[in-house]
């Protein structure tokens, strides 16, 4: 394994010009898993702990429907190319795919005049033949998860082609895909072209639940950009968050779980009120008791449920299987509604169902306030005042978790104003 200072100074190495004068962070053994990326000096809330080039970056290409952007600058929608490569590609970028177009040509694709999504999310790994020799050491020494979804995107992505080269190569790609499987982030996720990228020292930082830092994309080169969400003391670790901040303890637990196989044990995942938020509670079918009934706070990813009034207990399959009935019907009803009447259902009817602060509820008011900012349409003043006091209301909840100046917050906020004008 990578000594920590080899590790840090690859890193440093593959930062080039957006190295900073004075560097806030080193890499160090982490309490909370492995390695992890540590304060230098007291960092004020606000301040930009570092900027990072992506190291890797190609479209997600996760659904059919953003299969048609070009490869290359992923905002013009593009046709397959003429030559045969398999890939889609633009008017105006068709210079600078060329050698990509040679090197899957070489490979030989296996029907080159279909849209394949499978193809074009393997480019992001193919994009790490052409990497110096620094930067794949770099690569080489991050995380690397090798799982079943991951085993079959491998499958998929070598049937894409008759023939890829020798040994040496299809262990690269093999190891480049599974670090890619394990730390890589969506850039552009509200685009219709989402990307996934690779960050070095941002794949470094370690998950907590409430984090004190938060990042962003540069849209013109999706740098990444992470900055202090709250005061953080010299020799601090640095931490970001996973997960959505809204969501809620058993949420994070399965997601974090599945996706990234380990069970978070912040302060916050071991609160089985989430700080008051009660993001998972549901109503008490106890005989006359009006209590909340949460899952207890445990690593289990099947933890009992307790009533925090009356203390009956509620095994957990029956709890799952009433939430799950529940999101689906919420969901349904939500996606296909207007938004007059997707308000009036989360206003009268939810609650009925589920508490307040559960998560279904504290989600679908954040959908809302999102729907009103991304409408094109005029919006009746009515749906502004319900917007407005939407973004209040999930505010408060951030102020629960103890969220800091987090990007979601910046945006509740933001919405918040915007309404006002
Ligand atoms: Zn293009
Ligand atoms: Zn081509
Ligand atoms: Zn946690
Ligand atoms: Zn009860």
């Amino acid at each position: 394994m990578t000594s920590i200072e080899r590790l840090e100074e690859l890193i440093i190495l593959n930062l080039g010009d957006l190295k900073q004068g004075e560097q806030l962070w080193k890499i160090g053994i982490s309490d909370i898993s492995g390695r992890g990326v540590f304060a230098t000096r007291n960092i004020k809330c606000g301040e930009v702990i570092f900027e990072e080039a992506p190291l890797l970056i190609g479209p997600a290409s996760r659904n059919e429907d953003t299969l048609s952007n070009c490869c290359i600058c992923y905002s013009s929608v593009a046709v397959l190319c003429d030559d045969g490569c398999g890939l889609p590609v633009c008017g105006l970028c068709s210079d600078r795919h060329k050698s990509e177009c040679v090197l899957f040509k070489s490979w030989e694709p296996t029907e080159p005049q279909t849209l394949n999504k499978c193809r074009l999310r393997f480019l992001t790994a193919a994009r790490s033949i052409t990497l110096s020799s620094n930067q794949k050491e770099v690569l080489y020494a991050m995380q690397a998860n090798v799982d079943k979804p991951f085993q079959k995107e491998f499958e998929n992505a070598m049937a894409c082609f008759r023939k890829l080269l020798d040994k040496n190569n299809i262990d690269h790609l093999y190891r480049t895909m599974a670090v890619l499987n394990t730390n890589s982030f969506v850039v552009n996720s509200e685009s219709p072209c989402p990307l996934r990228a690779l960050y070095p020292l941002g794949g470094m930082v370690n998950n907590e639940c409430v984090p004190n830092s938060t990042y962003t994309f540069e849209k013109k080169n999706y740098n990444m950009i992470l900055k202090a969400a709250k005061d953080i003391i010299k020799g601090e670790e640095i931490t970001n968050s996973y997960t959505k901040l809204l969501w809620s303890n058993l949420m994070r637990r399965l997601y974090l779980k599945i996706t990234k196989h380990f069970i978070c044990k912040c302060k916050r995942c071991l609160d089985s009120t989430e700080g008051g938020s009660l993001l998972s509670a549901l109503y008490c079918k106890a005989d006359d008791c009006s209590g909340l009934v949460v899952p207890e706070a445990s690593t289990s990813l099947h933890p009992d449920w307790k009533c925090l009034k009356c203390e009956t207990n509620y095994p957990h399959v029956a709890m799952s299987k009433k939430l799950n009935i529940l999101l689906k019907s919420m969901d349904s009803k939500l996606n296909t509604s207007s938004l007059a009447e997707a308000i009036d259902f989360i206003v009268d009817k939810c609650p009925l169902l589920v508490p307040e602060s559960n998560q279904i509820i504290v989600e679908a008011k954040y959908n809302i306030v999102s729907r009103i900012n991304s409408s094109d349409e005029g919006i009746h003043l009515e749906i502004l005042d319900v917007s407005r006091r939407f973004c209040e209301e999930l505010l408060t909840i951030l102020d629960k978790l103890g969220v800091g100046a987090s990007e979601i917050r910046t945006y509740l906020e933001n919405q918040k104003k915007r309404e006002r004008q």
